[in-house]
């Protein structure tokens, strides 16, 4: 049976362009890029060649981009750098402000050093189709604040937040309170279409990785602006300016940077998203003309173009999924669920549109190589399994 995949948020296949580039590499330079001879120097001069390429896509200097393992690492990074260093200098509890709509390793970082009694912290609630109002950021900073952390895109509902106006208002706080907040953004999900220009955002530390646009897995950065006080993680060798010890994934990281180059300029990038939006518009138009079905997440200018995240009232999550796999489609539970022994995701709990009914909630992401033909079967499978739900309901009634 021929798979339909509809997981490009949980990753991407690798771009054929972007194995060859490894394969070559791989085969070609082995060194240990911080070896002074001539096949470190090899690797080394490739790394640098990938930093500089990264660095053009976000608008930063090459020395301000710092390779991580993927980016759990560089939002642990971020979050508990910038904690341990104001713990470090001024041994006064920190504050931190990041919203409900996180990713788990933004979320669950901040609750774990709120759980241990380090930061204090404050969740930002999202409205109920999931958007942030910066309003809301800038109310909660208090004299302890040292860091607001928002993610671009969200990985579940597909909302963009608006990181830049959350920017703008950070910064006239700074400047009026003479006091340095740092800023930081997880754009993961946003880097496949949207402008992640870190001057534009007014950000000083970005998150990015490599698996979710087309790239490698294992290997993402984290941009910190010149000037940025941040702790280490762990420590060992003085790799990535001293900030992240540990040989380089070199392979990794030329993958990742031939990725960003495939991305291509802006205006390509904008013109993938509108095709895939197009499909992914045709996907909710059908789903949500359903029984029982909601769409997760806004419509519009504020959704990003390859999600689509539904609610299905009376569904059994488990039975969706498998229905779904059954029929060639490969899709996600944006981890919702209220029956069986799983948990709503923290995002959807965060939309409080369950309540305590039984419900099922799925998320497809579309891809650059995904067909027309493929939503309308998707389309056509999601019909049929609603018709058995109605159909097993009224057996059971
Ligand atoms: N942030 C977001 C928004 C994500 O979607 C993901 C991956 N699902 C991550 C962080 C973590 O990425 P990685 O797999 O590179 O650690």
């Amino acid at each position: 049976m021929k798979r339909i995949y509809l997981d490009h948020a949980a990753t991407t296949p690798l771009d054929p362009a972007v194995a060859k580039a490894m394969a070559d590499f791989e085969m070609k330079y082995f060194g240990n890029p911080n070896s002074s001879h001539r096949e470190g120097q090899q690797a080394r001069a490739a790394i640098d060649f990938a930093r500089a390429t990264i660095a053009k896509f976000i608008a930063a200097k090459p020395q301000e981009v710092i390779f991580t393992s993927g980016a759990t690492e560089a939002n642990n990074l971020a979050i508990q750098g910038t904690v341990s260093h104001y713990l470090k200098e001024f041994h006064i509890k920190p504050h931190v402000i990041t919203t409900k709509l996180e990713h788990q390793s933004v979320y669950n970082t901040v609750k774990e050093l709120r759980e241990r009694g380090i930061i204090d912290a404050t969740f930002i609630d999202p409205t109920p189709d999931g958007l942030i109002d910066p309003l809301q950021i800038i109310r909660a900073m208090t004299d302890y604040t040292v860091l607001v952390s928002a993610i671009f895109v969200s990985n579940e509902i597909g909302s963009i937040l608006p990181v830049r106006e959350i920017g703008r208002q950070l910064a006239e706080v700074n400047r009026r309170q003479k006091m340095k907040v740092m800023y930081h953004i997880d754009a993961v999900q946003a880097t496949k279409f949207l402008n992640c220009n870190v001057e534009k955002l007014g950000c000083d530390m970005i998150t990015l990785s490599a698996h979710k646009i087309y790239g490698p897995k294992g290997i993402g950065a984290l941009y910190v602006k010149t000037g940025s006080k941040l702790a280490n993680l762990s420590f060992g060798g003085s790799q990535e300016y001293g900030k992240r010890p540990g040989t380089q994934n070199t392979t990794g990281i030329i993958g990742f940077a031939k990725a960003v180059e495939l991305l291509g300029p802006l205006e390509e990038r904008q013109k993938i998203s509108e095709k895939i939006s197009k499909m992914r518009d045709q996907l909710i138009s059908a789903a949500t003309a359903m029984k029982n079905i909601i769409l997760n997440g806004p419509m519009g200018e504020t959704r990003t173009a390859d999600n689509a995240n539904f609610t299905i009232f009376g569904m059994d999550q488990d039975a969706l999924m498998t229905a779904l796999d059954m029929a060639g489609i490969a899709a996600s539970t944006g981890s919702a669920c209220v029956s069986g022994s799983s948990e709503p995701s923290h995002v959807i709990k965060a939309l409080g549109r369950i309540g305590n009914r039984q419900a099922a909630t799925v998320r497809f992401t579309l891809g650059k190589n995904n067909k027309k033909s493929e939503i309308e079967y998707t389309i056509s499978i999601l019909s049929h399994i609603m018709d058995q739900l109605r159909l097993g309901k009224g057996r059971q009634g």
